[in-house]
């Protein structure tokens, strides 16, 4: 069974709908597809539509942003209860902060420069949340910037004009929402944040502390260097091991859905956590 447990779709910052991931998760011959976009669950009806269709395995998920101190972390929930009133109401206060940080960009951007960025990250974002992605896209159709990399490092990043500071949620509440929904909390891509030794290694233990489950040890965005790196803190702090390509769309040239090197066999798989979904018809292992 191929697992692929992070992707993005039009319900945050990806380019495919829910539906066409889920299609193309299954042409790719993914078993086990987990839709986790930014700060919401919006997807996730329509994913799970067509997944029923294709009898291919949809684990209903969330990538959570997270302040930790001056640091933005991403928590992964997987298969979390899309009905839970306390996931709800805390992603939508993160929603809330999203929109009054859209605004606050547009309002520097237009100080440095560049005018009515915030109706065309609107439309961009065809009504749903406005992810920094979205400005990053803007900047680079009015030839601000060439690609996706040099705009984040000119004004999306801290000093530089487009810069807002996250104000998200605290590590022990995206646990908490999650656990509350009877979901799994996996910290995402590990290897991205560039924390010191000791940093990641007081997050991993402090995560589990606060009742965090999961490592995402094969991340889309890792080195395969970072990947062993990774699944050695797996082992070491006794964490279930996650993976996923963080897909965004079909334009990345490597974040491909299913397409990542296998989990290392020695790890405790996230699927053999009994916060797993179990799928009708199928054993989930
Ligand atoms: P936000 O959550 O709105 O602050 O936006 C973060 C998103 O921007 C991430 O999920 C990535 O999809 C994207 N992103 C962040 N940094 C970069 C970068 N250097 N290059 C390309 N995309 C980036
Ligand atoms: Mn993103
Ligand atoms: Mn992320
Ligand atoms: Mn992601």
């Amino acid at each position: 069974m191929q697992y692929d447990l992070h992707t993005h779709s039009t319900a945050s910052d990806g380019t495919c709908s829910p539906s066409e991931l889920v299609t193309l998760a299954d042409a790719n011959g993914v078993g086990c597809v987990a839709l986790t976009d930014h700060d919401t669950i919006a997807g996730i009806e329509d994913a799970r539509q067509t997944a029923r269709l294709l009898a291919i395995q949809l684990v209903a998920g969330v990538e959570i942003s997270v302040s930790w101190g001056s640091q933005t972390l991403h928590i992964l929930g997987l298969n979390v209860d899309i009905d839970c009133e306390k996931l709800n109401a805390g992603l939508s206060k993160l929603r809330i902060f999203r929109d009054w940080r859209a605004l606050e960009i547009a309002r520097k951007l237009e100080r440095a420069g560049i005018p009515e960025t915030y109706a065309a990250v609107k439309k961009l974002s065809n009504g749903t949340l406005i992810s920094r992605t979205h400005f990053a896209q803007h900047l680079i159709n009015v030839e601000k910037a060439k690609n996706m990399q040099a705009v984040f490092k000119h004004f999306l990043v801290k000093g530089k004009p487009g810069y807002v500071e996250g104000d998200w949620a605290s590590l022990e509440e995206a646990i908490e929402w999650i656990n509350a929904a009877g979901g799994l909390a996996v910290i995402a891509h590990p290897a991205r944040y560039r924390l010191s030794a000791t940093r990641l290694r007081e997050l991993m233990s402090t995560f589990k502390e606060l009742g965090g489950t999961g490592l995402e040890v094969i991340s889309g965005s890792h080195s395969d260097k970072e990947n062993r790196s990774m699944a050695e803190y797996a082992r070491r702090y006794d964490l279930a091991a996650s993976m996923g390509s963080d897909f965004h769309g079909a334009h990345h040239p490597w974040r491909q859905i299913g397409k990542m090197s296998d989990l290392p066999e020695n790890l405790f798989p996230v699927w053999k956590c009994k916060q797993w979904p179990v799928f009708a018809g199928s054993v989930s292992v």
